[in-house]
Formats: structure tokens, sequence, C-alpha cells
């Protein structure tokens, strides 16, 4: 993966979950901790078990 970068561009970590129930996926920001497999929280949908498929970063605007 390349990232293009300009000058003073930021670069912001996200973390992508999913359920492992439902499939319902949720975006957010990335936290200190957060590694891809980890279980996190329930979904609010179905109540089942999350957990973070993805961490990728995006460039502010
Ligand atoms: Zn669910």
């Amino acid at each position: 993966m390349i990232f293009k970068r300009k000058k003073d561009e930021v670069i912001i970590p996200y973390t992508l979950e999913q359920c492992n129930s439902c499939n319902a996926i949720s975006k957010r920001k990335f936290k200190e901790g957060d590694y891809v497999f980890k279980n996190t929280e329930t979904c609010s949908s179905c109540k089942g078990q999350m957990s973070i498929t993805k961490i990728f970063g995006e460039t502010s605007t």
C-alpha cells in the first residue's frame, strides 16, 4: 500500500469492525490497543460479537 503524502497531510487511522452474526459493519477512529481479529463490542442490532476486520488510514481533509 502506498500513501502519497503531501506536506502537512495528516493520515488518520480508522478501525473497521464487523459483527460475526449479522455482518453489520461499523467504522470508528482507531484506538490504542486495536488489532485485526480482536473481539470488541457487542453488536447494537443483534447483540452478537463484533471483531475488528481491518485497520486503515485515511487522509483528513
Ligand atoms: Zn449483529
